[in-house]
């Protein structure tokens, strides 16, 4: 790189702050706005619950991001239950290890330190709520735009993509309960995930909040179902007793675990709702200047299989290396389109099996989920999924594949 390329990255989480951190340490001039200062974050709600695997974490260990390595529990395997119809227990039950641990650093602990970590890397914060005329006037200041921004307004600016977008609504009624107190499932750890058919599912796993380590148990209520609760609730006492009713209702086995729960702190609790949907990546402005969308702005998928973090890595990390190799050249459309294009490759794989458990599970999804208590290998290769979604395909997808990979564990 001959001359000092200037990037601005409009919007400061996981994908944002990541990608801006490691240009810097290629010697590019990188610009991080963001709307909320650090103290906004750190005292305000939970934002996720952020839970990522290990080829993610290995973006952030390259970046040296890794802070909480040491004193963040880890998440040793994913468990996986579907209660009987009868109430009698459990129909299906298994545990698949992960071949290396995941973890979960709350955004509230990891951004704001990430922001201090940016601006002593020598990159310029600036807290402002960006908006139109702001784009407009970064793209006059630096070689290339991106914009993070998650699940911000400003996201808007990039169109919908009707093609790769199925749902127009949102899938599930989402809700946070981060606790301490919670019994640790017996032998190893893991993020136990239950699913209920047509009410919702629930899944929980230990993490490290600002207070030290805790559980942070997710529910996703089908729309209109006795998981979709959340409206009325008024107080944080009332979001922790509203999350212990539906485990008592549905799921006594995890109840158990939550006699002696307490919530990690007022701001530990989060609901809301939002549909899925996938944007074209380059938005053009009114003056007809472009900008490049990254991560959640352009690719937000619903939580249920707890990608968004681990996408926002990984596509920084791609960005990163398009940048790196694009040299001197302008950041045109070309660019932008071939850069997520290239991030598309391998995010098409995780929407789609996003997507596909928000719908009531195909004949070869329930057979695939049923034999894993069977097949030891079936179930740790399905866990092992998480960290890398693509190799759930095509037989997770593929209904004759689902059906041959079974057959050849069968023999
Ligand atoms: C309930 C729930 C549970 C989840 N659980 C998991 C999980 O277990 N595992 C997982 O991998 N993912 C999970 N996610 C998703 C994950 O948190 C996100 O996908 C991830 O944080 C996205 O990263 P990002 O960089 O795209 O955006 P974000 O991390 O959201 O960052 C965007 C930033 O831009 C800022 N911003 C917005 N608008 C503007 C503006 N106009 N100007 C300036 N700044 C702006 C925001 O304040 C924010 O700081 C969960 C999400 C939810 C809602």
């Amino acid at each position: 790189m001959s001359k000092k390329r200037h990037i601005t990255i409009v919007g400061g989480g996981q994908s944002g702050l990541q990608l801006g951190c490691g240009l810097l340490g290629h010697g590019y001039d990188v610009h991080i706005v963001q709307n909320r200062t650090a103290e906004e974050i750190r005292s305000g709600k939970v934002l996720s619950s952020q839970c990522m695997f290990d080829i993610a974490l290995q973006n952030e260990r390259d970046l040296g991001l890794n802070f909480w390595e040491k004193e963040c529990p880890t998440v040793d395997s994913i468990n996986f239950c579907v209660p009987a119809p009868d109430g009698s227990g459990k129909a299906i039950d298994w545990n698949g290890k992960l071949d290396r641990p995941a973890q979960s650093v709350d955004q509230r602990l990891k951004v704001p330190a990430w922001m201090a970590e940016f601006e002593r890397r020598g990159g310029r914060l600036t807290i402002v709520e960006a908006g139109i005329d702001d784009l407009e006037r970064f793209t006059r200041e630096s070689d290339l735009v991106i914009v993070a921004a998650g699940k911000g307004d400003i996201a808007k600016l990039f169109e919908r993509d009707a093609e790769k977008s199925p749902f127009d609504k949102p899938q599930r009624a989402l809700a946070l309960t981060y606790v301490t107190g919670m019994t640790p499932r017996p032998g190893h750890s893991g993020v136990c995930f239950n699913l209920i058919p047509t009410v919702g599912e629930y899944f929980v796993f230990p993490a490290l909040t600002v207070s030290g380590p805790c559980e942070i148990m997710v529910f996703e209520g089908i729309p209109g179902g006795p998981m979709d609760c959340w409206k009325d609730v008024k107080t944080p006492q009332e979001h922790l007793a509203t999350s212990k009713r539906i485990l008592d209702t549905f799921l006594p086995w995890e109840a158990e675990r939550c006699r002696d729960i307490a919530l990690t702190d007022d701001n530990g609790i989060l609901s809301g709702a939002f549909a899925p949907t996938v944007r074209k990546p380059v938005g053009r402005l009114p003056s007809g200047a472009l900008v490049l969308g990254m991560a959640d702005a352009v690719c937000l998928n619903d939580p249920i299989t707890g990608q968004g973090s681990n996408n926002a890595s990984k596509s920084a990390r791609v960005y990163m290396d398009a940048i790196l190799a694009h040299g001197d050249r302008p950041f045109d459309a070309a660019f932008m389109q071939a850069t997520f294009d290239s991030y598309w490759s391998y995010a098409q794989y995780v929407v789609g099996w996003t997507n596909a458990l928000l719908q009531p599970p195909p004949p070869h999804v329930l057979n695939i989920m049923g034999s894993a208590q069977a097949y030891p290998e079936l179930a740790r290769r399905i866990a092992n999924g998480f960290d890398q979604p693509t190799d759930l395909f095509p037989w997770f997808a593929v209904p004759e594949e689902a059906d041959a990979y079974l057959a050849k564990l069968a023999a």
